[in-house]
């Protein structure tokens, strides 16, 4: 693809996980023409918990790509296990929505699950640039209008215009450092480090996660993968990991070489070293917009606090970017003003189960609040629709933000 001078696109899409993939095809579906551009030749892999649950599967089944996702190798997900740090655990079953959908997740490679995405984007017609580095951002009058880069097969540095940019690079986004809205605080982030291995035990159609005591309020996770692999991780707030100076990669190795788990990894070979990435929390709100441009997906900081998904927050994003983009294209006017509707709708979509999210990842501080709470789930069905429920975002917002619910959770 050549140097393009004018506007030829209406967005620039920096970044084709599933915050840009997703919004390059919502956007083609409103009749816009973007350009989707990212530094890694696909398939490429992306350090991550690989689980895809009840939103991500919504936005699929949106996308008309359940099906192509199903058919993938990987393992379906019927339930999450969660475990306290007294090894207590309970069960809960994904529930889907009220019309009994979406009551399945999946759990597959990002390497597999994020090609599959790039290549829809492919097929669909759209234009797409692999192996290419954005380096800069090009303004104009105080409007972003393109970006420029490297592309790495020639070592040549190209630009591109649009009239729309979206940043969807991820935690370390180079749209929003430019735009100065880069704002990945140690409160607010936290790191994660994965690693697969064959072998391990007792993998059904659950993901785990436990709240060991090594670890809270961060957690071990055990997910089943494609064939006789898991992938296995923990996480933790960057604030945490560096007060208690916990070195993540040996702390998982003692966690899994002691009781309860040293017996379901006895065989169990990595086969890799464990790999570290961050999370930007959603337990804030960031500012992810302003003239010309929006940021997606982890670039926007919207992972769940307590669960540290964003893989479904990531295709939300990728869709109300897009309907954005439609109404300022139609407005012709791409000002700071117009695409503030981005934020509130990502807000009004997000920000309740965000803030549930934050308040679970606080309760989850106390080790004691952990063994109460998730003690008496594993005892009291009705404590585990409570969770089940807050988890799906189905309890009403006037609920969740009164103070009595969190005291009824925890003497029900
Ligand atoms: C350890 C860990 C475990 C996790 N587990 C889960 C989980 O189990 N389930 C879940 O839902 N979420 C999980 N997450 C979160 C999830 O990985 C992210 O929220 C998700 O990947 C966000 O998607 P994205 O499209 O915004 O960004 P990314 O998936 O990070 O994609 C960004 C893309 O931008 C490209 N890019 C970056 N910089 C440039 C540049 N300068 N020029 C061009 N391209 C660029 C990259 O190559 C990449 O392809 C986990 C995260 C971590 C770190």
């Amino acid at each position: 693809m050549k140097k393009s001078p004018n506007s030829e696109y209406d967005i620039i899409i920096v970044g084709a996980g599933p915050a840009g993939s997703s919004a390059a095809l919502f956007a083609q579906r409103l009749g816009l023409k973007p350009l989707l551009l990212d530094k890694s030749i696909f398939p490429r892999d992306k350090i991550c918990g690989d689980a895809l649950s009840g939103k991500s599967v919504r936005l699929l089944r949106d996308l008309d790509l359940l099906e192509k996702t199903r058919e993938l190798p990987g393992a379906h997900i019927k339930r999450i296990t969660f475990g306290g740090p007294k090894y207590q655990q309970f069960d809960l079953h994904l529930k889907g929505d009220s019309e009994g959908k979406n009551d399945e997740g999946f759990s597959i490679r990002r390497e597999i699950f994020d090609d599959m995405l790039f290549r829809t984007v492919q097929e669909a017609g759209i234009d797409t640039l692999e192996g290419f580095t954005v380096k800069n951002i090009i303004q104009d009058k105080g409007f972003v209008t393109g970006v420029k880069g490297i592309l790495k097969e020639s070592n040549e540095e190209l630009s591109f215009t649009s009239k729309l940019l979206f940043g969807a690079d991820g935690y370390n986004s180079i749209v929003a450092k430019k735009l100065n809205l880069y704002d990945m605080d140690m409160e607010h982030t936290s790191v994660g480090i994965r690693c697969y291995y064959e072998n391990v035990k007792d993998l059904t159609d659950q993901i785990e996660l436990h709240y060991v005591p090594e670890l809270i309020p961060g957690y071990l996770w055990i997910f089943p993968s494609d064939g006789n692999r898991a992938n296995i991780g923990v996480g933790l707030s960057k604030d945490d990991a560096k007060q208690k100076k916990i070195n993540l990669v040996k702390v998982m190795e003692e966690i899994l070489s002691k009781p309860p788990f040293v017996e379901r990894f006895s065989d169990a070979e990595p086969l890799e070293k464990p790999k570290g990435w961050n999370l930007p929390l959603g337990s804030i709100q960031r500012e992810n917009h302003g003239n010309g441009f929006m940021l997606l997906g982890d670039a926007a900081g919207i992972i769940d606090p307590f669960t540290g998904e964003g893989i479904g927050n990531a295709l939300v994003s990728g869709k109300i970017a897009a309907e954005t983009a439609k109404q300022a294209l139609e407005l012709g006017n791409y000002s700071s003003e117009i695409l503030k509707a981005y934020d509130v709708q990502l807000w009004d979509e997000l920000g309740s189960e965000l803030k549930v999210s934050t308040k679970l990842q606080r309760l989850a501080k106390s080790k004691f609040l952990l063994n109460f709470v998730i003690g008496r789930a594993s005892r009291n069905e009705d404590i585990r629709e409570i969770i089940s429920g807050m988890l799906s975002n189905e309890i009403p917002k006037e609920k969740l933000n009164n103070p009595f619910f969190y005291l009824k959770l925890l003497f029900y």
